[in-house]
């Protein structure tokens, strides 16, 4: 077994390495760039080595830098994770050229899974079935929407270099079809630098079930069971789960065998997740294998009771799989949900900030929380906004969906939108409490998802109500300070004269005085400082202040603006609409670009722009103003 071992990433997954790894008494190197010199992991490390800016295209992604690292510490193996550098060929040859073990696949096996397509080609040669498409290699625009045509709408374009849901775009007629390749392309080639696009039958209402494969260099293969990972978002996985509700022991086996004999297709070595749809009627496509350690591995891991990074270090060191087939058994239910800075209610636009309070649920046997943050850091724009995967784990999917609501409600976050809310809704939906999962969930159940019940409402409303009064004291008090103090840490807002509190002693502050304040029993309840003013944790769940507005008798907190704001630090890549011409509410005034994902700024209501502020092309601070608006109904 190796001593020491390099990560070749950061955040919660390189905790997560260093966890197991000491657990196996195997020292570990860390990498860090300048945004990253005081994270968690570079803490927990045995040692860390500097690998330059931000940016990760100038330190994570960087294949030089990461090889001379693991030389100078004398790292015997390098771990690397997800994303970034996992699935880079390149990488896994550099580390070979230099006599250091690439935990993961052979080289080859991530050749040639590393194109969707192609992947296909050799898929469908081993008889593994597959979504309908094309994926050929003449990639004119007329040719693919001949295919289109040919198969009948709807369609998905998909980016062959894609991961991330990146590069992909759903087509529902032929009309459509022109632009949504041209956004496609150009997701794919800003993100992956390459825009080979494959087209595949929009399947409705599909499953996204995956398999867990591992396999050794002695010809050891096993499948750790299933993940239903049908609850997304944007084509990213929201919610996760092991079992997949409603899976037979005989779909399983099929699955299973499928996936394995995809594996061995491309001798394959280490830990492989082989992704596929499932329709209602139980016919499973072959979507794409992933070959690397998956974000949702943990609750295989709850389930199998298996450490996967351990069996991942096992396969690298050249020894045997721990167990066989035979030996591997499901025991009871496990839930991972990924805790985002995001905002729902913005069409998931990633959120940054500093995490000025961040109170995870407490872990035990039931509960496991995997983080690469602590309360004061900062959520940039420079990589994923994930702050956590919560797993929690029971004897069956409804105990394990009950811890799941209640580890959601105590989770507490501010200073950064976050997800939770929406998670809490989603978890409590009946839907999903159903096991009644697709693709589309979300899009389906959006009105019982985004929206509350009114009785929650009613009972969150009037502690809104007190908590805003408490906050204004707050403010007040914050003021009188800030007369006194130069440098103050009272950060405050003069919109609406609203309280804007981040620094946890004002909330902690505001919490005693809503406690004294309000009849109500809190034992549970506190409020936090968010972007948008406050938010307030209730046994029923998580309520934004935004959501409570028309109870507090406001109707919207930004009335001191007429202008629309970048939702976050990006590019503006077009302005859609005509200073002067009449828009309608919801049409899009502007296009920007940011963390590679292209977001829209929407006419606010009925009106006309008056003024762009910036030009396409500029890079714009999250916040600024871009447009002013004049609204009809002003
Ligand atoms: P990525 O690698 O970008 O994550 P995937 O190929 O894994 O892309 O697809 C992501 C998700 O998109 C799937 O989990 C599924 O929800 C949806 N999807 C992909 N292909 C299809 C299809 N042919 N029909 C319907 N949904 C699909």
């Amino acid at each position: 077994m190796f001593t020491k071992i390099l990560i070749a990433n950061r955040g919660e997954i390189a905790c997560r390495i260093i966890k197991t790894a000491r657990h196996m008494g195997i020292a570990t190197v860390a990498v860090y760039s300048d945004a990253d010199r005081d994270a968690l992991y570079v803490k927990m490390a045995d040692e860390a080595v500097y690998i330059g800016p931000a940016p990760s295209n100038e330190s994570y992604l960087v294949v030089e830098k990461l090889i001379q690292a693991a030389i100078e510490t004398g790292a015997q193996a390098v771990h690397p994770g997800y994303g970034f550098l996992s699935e880079n060929a390149e990488f896994c040859r550099q580390c070979a050229a230099n006599n250091i073990t690439f935990i993961g696949p052979p080289v080859e096996a991530i050749l040639a899974m590393g194109s969707k397509s192609a992947a296909k080609t050799i898929m469908a040669n081993a008889d593994v079935p597959l979504v309908p498409g094309y994926h050929g290699d003449d990639q004119s625009p007329d040719l693919l929407k001949h295919e289109a045509d040919t198969m009948g709408y709807p369609v998905l374009l998909k980016a062959a270099a894609g991961g991330g849901g990146k590069g992909m775009r759903a087509v529902y007629s032929a009309a459509e079809f022109d632009s949504a390749l041209h956004a496609a392309k150009r997701e794919a080639l800003n993100s992956f630098n390459d825009d080979i696009m494959l087209v595949e039958k929009y399947l409705l209402k599909p499953r996204h079930v995956e398999i867990q494969v591992f396999c050794d260099s002695h010809q050891n293969a096993v499948y750790l069971f299933e993940r239903d990972c049908s609850v997304q978002r944007r084509h990213q996985k929201v919610i996760e789960e092991a079992p997949a509700p409603g899976m037979t022991p005989e779909l399983r086996e099929k699955m299973g065998a499928a996936a394995i004999k995809a594996a061995r297709s491309i001798h394959y070595e280490g830990a492989g997740t082989v992704e596929f749809l499932l329709d209602s009627r139980g016919d499973f496509f072959f979507m794409e294998m992933n070959t690397r350690l998956q974000v949702e591995h943990p609750v295989t891991e709850m389930i199998s009771g298996q450490d996967l990074v351990a069996w991942q270090l096992i396969v690298a060191a050249g020894e045997p799989l721990p167990c066989s087939q035979e030996q591997l058994k499901i025991n009871g239910h496990a839930f991972e949900a990924r805790i985002y800075a995001e905002d729902p209610d913005n069409d998931f636009l990633p959120a940054t900030g500093c995490l000025s309070l961040l109170t995870p649920p407490a872990e035990s046997s039931h509960v496991r929380v995997d983080t690469g943050v602590v309360e004061g850091d900062e959520v940039s724009i420079y990589y994923d906004p994930m702050i956590a995967k919560l797993i929690v784990w029971d004897t069956n999917r409804t105990r394990a969906l009950a811890r799941l609501t209640e580890a959601l409600s105590r989770y507490r976050v501010a200073g950064v939108t976050t997800n939770i809310g929406f998670l809490y809704n989603l978890a409590t939906s009946s839907a999903f409490r159903a096991g009644d999962v697709d693709t589309g969930f979300i899009e389906h159940h959006s009105d019982e998802i985004f929206r509350r019940r009114e009785e929650d409402i009613d009972y969150a409303a009037p502690l809104a109500a007190s908590a805003a009064l408490t906050l204004r004291q707050a403010h007040a008090i914050a003021i009188a300070r800030q007369s006194n103090e130069t440098n103050s840490p009272w950060h405050l807002s003069n919109s609406w004269g609203r309280p804007r509190p981040t620094h946890p002693l004002q909330i902690q502050q505001s919490q005693r005085i809503l406690c004294a304040n309000t009849e109500t029993d809190l034992s549970h309840s506190s409020i936090v400082a968010t972007e948008y003013g406050f938010g307030l944790f209730t046994p029923q769940g998580y309520f934004s202040c935004r959501e409570l507005l028309p109870d507090l008798g406001v109707d919207n907190l930004d009335t001191d603006s007429g202008n629309l704001k970048a939702p976050m630090h990006g590019t503006l890549i077009g302005l859609m609409v005509d200073i002067g011409v009449a828009v309608k509410k919801g049409d899009i005034l502007l296009v920007m670009e940011a963390m590679k994902m292209e977001h829209t700024v929407l006419a606010p209501s009925d009106g006309l722009v008056t003024e762009f502020y910036f030009k396409a092309g500029a890079l714009v601070e999250g916040g600024a103003e871009l447009l002013s608006f004049e609204g009809h109904d002003r």
